[in-house]
């Protein structure tokens, strides 16, 4: 969502590069490319100006240090401001109530009902019991939807009775909650296409009734400027505790998520990346800021590696590598647990210094190194388990017998082998770098 601002930025960065003092007027001129960058971004005008305002202050204001160049310094303090304009520290829902609530809220088609759905799951696996209470009484399907995803969450499922007021639906809720010692309860609202005094009416009323710990709007990041203005009026009408945006896997220009902690002063306590369940993360400022300017997310790269990849395996092939037991069958292994990472497009982007391959690694490219993936694995799956754990065995007969075995031809066959070898190579420096990062990560 990011790519054109995080191109359009570091192509500043490398003219500042070079710059070898700050005057008044270098700096001005800078922070004018930046100013339209993020304009063109689609970041609200006002949040902008007050930006640009903080970075020039503090890069006028400053003393340089001997340690870095100019132009690094000014890169630091961009880096600096986007961390405070996306909120400064990572922030999470407050839990405090017994049961913990949570009203979610936005406009229609948001992603209210498949954010609640998504927490609920994300919730479920830290061990809380949640329960999830259809609010949107206007569309009979809206609760059936909430119904189906809440069965996916594996979370509790509470609707409403035919013609029943939301408020008595709202304290129903609760009791049951009560009732069955739920840690969390969450509201899944319905929305309508714009704000009007119906909706807010309606929302008041359910809050006035349930009291919830977070009041949460989901916000479409989708569409733009819209939402900063759609982010205030909730905010002034009803108060929130707390921001969503969702679609941030979309193309959409990224100045909404810039501007709309700004304008509210609520912190964005989770973003939605894709349609799947499993697509919420939690946001984190700094590391957003080092991913918009192009830095990498080294340390969400880190984490989610942590999650996919079964330790386990991962420690008993380290010490495999080590002892230089580290055979084909292990590489086959390797190769399943990269692929359950996730696409190779979302890896890419956490990845530091790929900000320098965005724009120029095509969807279809992503595609074609996935399906190189594929054709090893056929071509592993297609040695026998002997030829696997002793690849020296290898010769050009077997190597064609494989080949026909896999659909595929003897130099694939030989470039697999290749890659086997610089894997060993590089389980060896990705274990170094994955020491030093969780150490630096503390
Ligand atoms: P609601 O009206 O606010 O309850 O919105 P829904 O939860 O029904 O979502 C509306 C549409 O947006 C559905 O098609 C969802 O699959 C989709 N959606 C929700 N969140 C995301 C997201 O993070 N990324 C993408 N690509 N689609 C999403
Ligand atoms: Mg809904």
């Amino acid at each position: 969502m990011f790519d054109k601002l995080t191109g359009a930025l570091q192509d500043l960065f490398r003219k500042w590069r070079g710059v070898g003092k700050l005057s008044e007027r270098n700096v001005q001129d800078a922070l004018r490319e930046v100013r339209l960058t993020l304009l063109e971004a689609d970041v609200h005008y006002q949040v902008a100006r007050d930006f640009i305002g903080r970075v020039k202050e503090k890069a006028l204001g400053r003393e340089v240090l001997d340690s870095i160049t100019p132009g690094q310094q000014m890169i630091k303090i961009v880096h600096d401001e986007l961390v405070v304009l996306l909120g400064g520290a990572h922030r999470d829902f407050d839990f405090s109530g017994r049961p913990a609530s949570v009203l979610l809220l936005g406009l229609h088609g948001a992603g209210k009902t498949t954010t609640a759905a998504k927490l609920a799951r994300l919730w479920k696996k830290k061990e809380k019991k949640v329960l999830l209470v259809a609010c949107d009484l206007r569309r009979p399907a809206a609760v059936d939807q909430l119904r189906i995803l809440a069965g996916q969450a594996e979370a509790l499922f509470f609707p409403p009775r035919p013609g029943e007021a939301l408020p008595d639906l709202g304290r129903r809720a609760l009791e049951q909650a009560g009732r069955d010692a739920c840690d969390v309860v969450l509201f899944d609202t319905g929305g309508r296409f714009q704000m009007d005094a119906e909706l807010v009416a309606e929302v008041r009323e359910l809050r006035e009734a349930v009291r919830p710990g977070n009041v949460v709007l989901v916000l479409d990041a989708a569409i733009g400027q819209e939402s900063v203005h759609v982010a205030e009026t909730f905010h002034k009408e009803v108060g929130l505790t707390g921001l969503i945006l969702t679609k941030l896997d979309g193309d959409a220009r990224g100045g909404a998520a810039l501007s709309v902690h700004a304008v509210t002063g609520c912190p964005i306590l989770v973003t939605g990346t894709g349609e799947q369940l499993d697509n919420l993360e939690p946001f984190y400022p700094d590391r957003m800021a080092s991913r918009i300017l192009g830095m990498g997310d080294v340390v969400s790269l880190v984490e989610k590696a942590q999650q996919a990849v079964d330790v386990k395996e991962m420690q008993k092939m380290q010490e495999r590598l080590l002892e230089d037991r580290f055979t084909l069958e292990d590489f086959l292994e390797q190769i399943q647990q990269v692929k359950r990472l996730g696409p190779v497009e979302n890896l890419l982007e956490m990845m530091p210094g790929a900000g320098m391959l965005r724009g120029r690694v095509r969807p279809e490219q992503a595609g074609q190194v996935a399906a190189e993936w594929k054709k090893a694995e056929a071509i592993l799956r297609s040695m026998t388990p002997g030829e696997r754990r002793n690849p020296d065995i290898l010769d050009a007969g077997r190597r064609r017998r494989i080949a026909l075995g896999s659909g595929t031809a003897v130099q694939d066959v030989n470039a697999v082998l290749q890659q086997y070898e610089q894997a060993r190579r590089m389980t060896r420096q990705f274990k170094h770098m994955q020491k030093r990062l969780l150490r630096k990560g503390r």
